[in-house]
Order: structure tokens, then sequence, then C-alpha cells
């Protein structure tokens, strides 16, 4: 018996979004909106998003020992995460400073931060967690070399889920453990690199594949997405729906298809649940504000 349907190993960011008449150019200041804070980092996301659908979730990461660290905290334990793999100190909290103008348009500089030092070693030191977690999900916003770890930490039985955002070229050892690995257009385009990329989404879809890992998943925003494995390359339908704000689709996707996938679920069916959640997530504004619970999704 596992006590976690999912471990999310990631990151966990502060983000400070002011609204602009302009973004300013080189030496330029220009006035803008009053701050707003909001817990974020796709490490984060994820195990809120999970947590909200009634997955048993648990999160790895890293924060300061500040105001933003203990911002975090309390929105991952409002959500029911469990956060005792939460490390506090070595950095300050990690931070993403937006500026958003009124056509919607976005800078964003980031500071990782707290998530540049979660090691191989705090990877080694969560061993218990790993041991007691169905599904272990992680993004690429924590360094490469603790995403590695992770794949060997591994438990006998369980399921590695990664979705390599930001992203960078993997090595085959991750590559191989993914099932699935999980990407968008950009995302496939530079894993795949040099390797010929095709001229459909099922074209990048089978490279990947071909890669290592044992199956794959394409989002592919307001069109769907697609899974390919051995059993062949399959079409998930979109869900319809008005879109007011697409921050954290993607999160909220990987969350679903990586708790349902732990429940039994095929990969085609927990595709399909994972768009209605990552749909339902682009009604409302916002990231962690934005995830719909399992209510919500069946209500649809
Ligand atoms: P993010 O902006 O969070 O990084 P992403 O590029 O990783 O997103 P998307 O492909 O935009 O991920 O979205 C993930 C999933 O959410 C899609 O595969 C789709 O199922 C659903 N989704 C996203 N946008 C829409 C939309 N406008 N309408 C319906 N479903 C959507």
């Amino acid at each position: 018996m596992y006590d976690y349907d999912l471990l999310v190993v990631g990151s966990a960011n502060a983000d400070l979004v002011i609204g602009v008449e302009r973004r300013p150019g080189a030496g330029e200041t220009v006035l803008g909106s009053d701050l707003a804070v909001h817990p974020g980092g796709k490490g984060a996301n994820q195990a809120v998003a999970a947590a909200r659908l009634g997955a048993r979730t648990a999160l790895l990461a890293r924060v300061g020992d500040d105001g933003h660290g203990r911002l975090l905290l309390d929105s991952q334990r409002a959500a029911g995460v469990d956060t005792v793999g939460v490390l506090v100190g070595g950095a300050p909290t990690g931070v993403a400073l937006i500026t958003v103008d009124p056509s919607g348009d976005n800078s964003i500089v980031v500071s990782p931060g707290a998530n540049g030092r979660l090691t191989p070693q705090d990877v080694r030191a969560a061993a218990s967690l790993f041991q007691a977690s169905r599904v272990v999900s992680a993004q690429l916003e924590i360094p490469l070399e603790t995403v590695v770890e992770a794949v060997r930490s591994l438990a006998d039985g369980s399921r590695f889920v990664l979705n390599p955002s930001p992203p960078r070229p993997l090595p085959s050892e991750v590559l191989a453990a993914c099932d699935p690995l999980i990407v968008n257009e950009h995302e496939a385009k530079v894993i795949l690199g040099d390797s010929a990329v095709g001229e459909t989404p099922e074209d990048w879809a089978r490279i990947l594949l071909a890669k290592g890992p044992r199956s794959v998943v394409v989002t592919l925003g307001a069109k769907g997405a697609l899974v390919a494995s051995a059993e062949g390359v399959t079409r998930v339908p979109s869900v319809k729906v008005d879109a007011v704000d697409t921050t954290g689709a993607g999160d909220a996707f990987a969350a679903a298809l990586a708790w349902k996938l732990g429940a039994g679920s095929s990969l085609a069916e927990a595709a399909a649940y994972a768009a209605r959640v990552g749909a339902a997530a682009v009604t409302k504004e916002g990231a962690q504000e934005s995830f719909p619970t399992a209510a919500e999704v069946e209500a649809r």
C-alpha cells in the first residue's frame, strides 16, 4: 500500500505580478499597479492541482526561510498537500517578477533561489517519501541532477511522469524512466534538438517515443492532446470552453494525468480526464486559484 498517490518533485516560486500600461525598455522606469503576490512554480502548482482533485499528494521542494516561503507552505497545506518534504533555507525563495501589459503580453524574470539548491542529497534524504508514493512527477525548474536522482530513487512498481519545462536535452536514463513524458510543441522541439522533427504532432510523438520513454503525451492547447505508446498514437479530443486565462493549464493537465494513471486508468483515459481538468483551469484567472476540484470537473 502506498501512502501517497503522487509525490511531486519540483519548484516553488512566489509570482510577483505588476500590471503596467507599457513594459519598460532598457534604462526606463514605468509606474504600475499595486503588487499582487501569488504562490506558483511548476512543482507547487502540480501538487496543488492534484490535491484539489483528491489525490493524496506530497511535495518535495525547497523554499527560503522568508515570507514567500511561508506563503508557499500555507497554500500547499490549504490545498491538502503534505509538506513534510518541503525543505526550508539555504537561499531566498524562488521568485518570478512578472509585468503584464493591457494586451496580456508579459515580461518575466525568474530568480530560482532555493529551487536551485534542491540537491540530489535532498532526494536521497527523502527516500521514505519515494517508497511511499505510487507515482512521482517532476519538471525542470530544479537542477537536472536532482531529477536524475529522483529517477534512481523510485520505488519498485512506481511510475515516473516528467513535464520537461523549461525544456533542455535529457539524459537517456531520464528519458527511459518517463511513462509518460509530457511535452507541448516548444518542449518537443527542444528535446528533439537536431533530430528530424517532422511535420505533425503525431510525428514529434513518434520520434520522441523512439528516444526511450515508455509513453509520450503531446499537449496542444485548445486543440487537446495526443498520446503515444507502443500501442500507437491516439488523439485526445479538446474540450470546448471560453478561455479566460491559460496560465497553469499545463500544470493542471500534468497533475491530473499523473493521478489518474496511478489510479489505474489507461493512458488515453487519463489524458481525456486531464484534458477536462486543463480546460476547466483556463476558465478562471490565475494558476493555483484556477484548479478545479473533482466535483467541479464532474459538474462541467
Ligand atoms: P502552460 O501555459 O501552462 O505552460 P502548456 O503549453 O504546458 O501550458 P497546454 O497545451 O496549453 O499546456 O494545455 C494543457 C492542456 O490543457 C491541453 O492539452 C488541453 O487539454 C487543455 N487546454 C489548454 N488550453 C485550452 C483551451 N483554450 N481550451 C480547452 N482546453 C485547453
